[in-house]
């Protein structure tokens, strides 16, 4: 099993160019299958659930690098921020981001977290939409926050095989950063753009992604 996961890891990684960085997407996976990509050379991990990642951070070896790439829920706010994960890919209001960074203040600490923007068809993802997120820098409300660093933005593409409409989504969300970073020049640091699964991470890389979070591929079916 180890064997698959280190062979799949190799195959995913073959197709990436330098500079783009794998995201090992092991939610509902065991923390088996964790140790054996980071046997494999893996050190950075998605999880999606706070209660899964609370469980694997002290089963496994702790120079992995944890990003949180699910919907957050305010009141798993404190226990999520205790993890001290690298990066908190999800923040998907100007509500939560607040909760994280008065969080993260009293915790004594600093959240570096992604602004997840909404550009898929389907109603169900999260996410600011691209008026409220360009509303968001426009405003400056950024220069608020106390114990958080906005490091880049993430998102999903529209869920469908109309390439044509993944590529534009893709798109649209590249041109949303270089928009923000127009009209905040002086932002330091917003230099992450996390798109891309397994069934679209090369239309995303194509796109100018600089991590790109894969599960299925690497991992197999969730069970
Ligand atoms: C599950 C998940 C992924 C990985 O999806 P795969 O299709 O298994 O590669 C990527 N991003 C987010 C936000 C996810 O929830």
């Amino acid at each position: 099993m180890d064997s698959d996961i280190a062979r799949a890891l190799a195959a995913v990684r073959a197709t990436l160019p330098d500079g783009v960085h794998l995201v090992a997407v092991s939610k509902f996976h065991p923390a088996g299958a964790v140790a054996g990509a980071y046997a494999a050379g893996q050190r950075l991990f998605g999880e999606s659930r706070v209660q899964e990642l609370a469980a694997k951070v002290p089963a496994l070896p702790s120079d992995i690098e944890w990003h949180f790439i699910g919907h957050l829920q305010t009141n798993k706010v404190r226990q999520l921020v205790g993890l001290r994960p690298a990066l908190i890919e999800s923040v998907d209001s100007e509500r939560l981001l607040g909760a994280i960074d008065a969080e993260s203040l009293r915790a004594g600490t600093v959240s570096r977290v992604l602004l997840q923007v909404h550009v898929a068809a389907e109603e169900t993802k999260f996410g600011f939409s691209p008026d409220e997120l360009t509303g968001y820098f426009r405003s400056r409300a950024f220069e608020g926050l106390r114990a958080t660093h906005i490091c880049g933005l993430m998102a999903m593409a529209s869920n469908t095989d109309d390439t044509a409409r993944v590529e534009a989504d893709f798109a649209r969300v590249a041109a949303l950063k270089k928009q923000i970073e127009a009209m905040c020049p002086d932002l330091r640091g917003f230099d992450v753009l996390s798109m891309g699964m397994s069934h679209d991470y090369r239309l995303a890389i194509a796109a100018g992604a600089t991590h790109v979070r894969i599960g299925t591929a690497i991992f197999g079916d969730r069970v």
